[in-house]
């Protein structure tokens, strides 16, 4: 196992054969590992792979068989609705390490007006296995809407939501056939469409039978588990919804942010589980 060493310290060519390391108390920003694992390793890609290929495979035992919803409060009159998805965006669908990279090297943190530029460029990269489930699910007759974070803010008098366009550009880019601005429900665009998703996802449910769900982070899949929750309250959470893992929901890797974080209180060495 590589033995990964913090060194956020100068490098001085001394001469071209010896290279001095001077080390200073300056500490490695905390997404480094993250980030380079979502960026470099093959253990990233084959998850992310794998979690889409398992999609693929229960995509035609979820459209046969009319009883089967991927949310738990779909209940009642649903079986002959149209057959929906619903994918998050961000670290779902689309691959935004390059804005946690210009976090780390130009050492800042995450920031509106950075993220809403990263969102304007729109070159975000898809995420391994992504763009292939979305346009074999569309192909057969599968709605796939995504439901996503990224916030209409106004950047000038033209739009109230450039943020949309821009991502149903970028997911255009990354090869997505079929996207429109029906499919695409963004925070903010209406007044109830707040972070918490769970209003989106009813009203996918009165249109649609809901048959999977895809994220990276649990609010994704749940209500009530972005704040006031523990870690330990969580865990039991997903394991209450065992059977619908790797079944009807299917998560995605996302060490570098995400509620898993934010819930945390400081400092967060407390949670670390170590012996004596
Ligand atoms: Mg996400």
């Amino acid at each position: 196992m590589t033995k990964l060493i913090a060194v956020t310290s100068a490098l001085y060519l001394l001469s071209a054969s010896s290279i001095a390391i001077a080390e200073t108390s300056k500490p490695t920003h905390d997404n480094l590992n993250s980030t380079l694992w979502y960026q470099t390793s093959a253990e990233f890609r084959a998850n992310s792979i794998q979690t889409y290929r398992q999609a693929e495979f229960m995509l035609p035992t979820l459209l046969t068989d009319k009883k089967a919803t991927a949310l738990t409060n779909q209940t009642a009159n649903y079986a002959d609705l149209p057959p929906a998805i619903i994918v998050d965006i961000d670290e779902t669908i689309l691959d935004n390490s390059p804005s946690a990279a210009h976090e780390i090297k130009f050492n800042h943190g995450f920031d509106a007006k950075n993220w809403d530029r990263w969102v304007s460029l729109k070159q975000a990269k898809a995420v391994p296995g992504a763009v292939k489930f979305v346009n074999m699910a569309q192909q057969q007759g599968v709605k796939v809407l995504f439901i996503s974070n990224r916030e209409c803010k106004p950047r000038d008098q033209k739009s109230s939501c450039p943020q949309k366009d821009d991502t149903i550009a970028n997911l255009k880019l990354v090869g997505i056939k079929q996207v429109d601005s029906n499919q695409v429900w963004l925070k903010s665009e209406q007044a109830d469409w707040t972070s918490e998703k769970e209003s989106r996802r009813i009203l996918a449910a009165n249109k649609f039978r809901v048959i999977m769900l895809m994220g990276d982070d649990f609010g994704d899949f749940l209500p009530n588990v972005k704040k006031n929750i523990t870690p330990a309250q969580r865990l039991e959470l997903v394991d209450k919804h065992e059977m619908y893992w790797g079944t009807r929901w299917f998560m995605l890797t996302n060490p570098t942010y995400g509620s898993w974080e934010t819930i945390l209180e400081q400092p967060k060495t407390k949670y670390l589980q170590s012996y004596e």
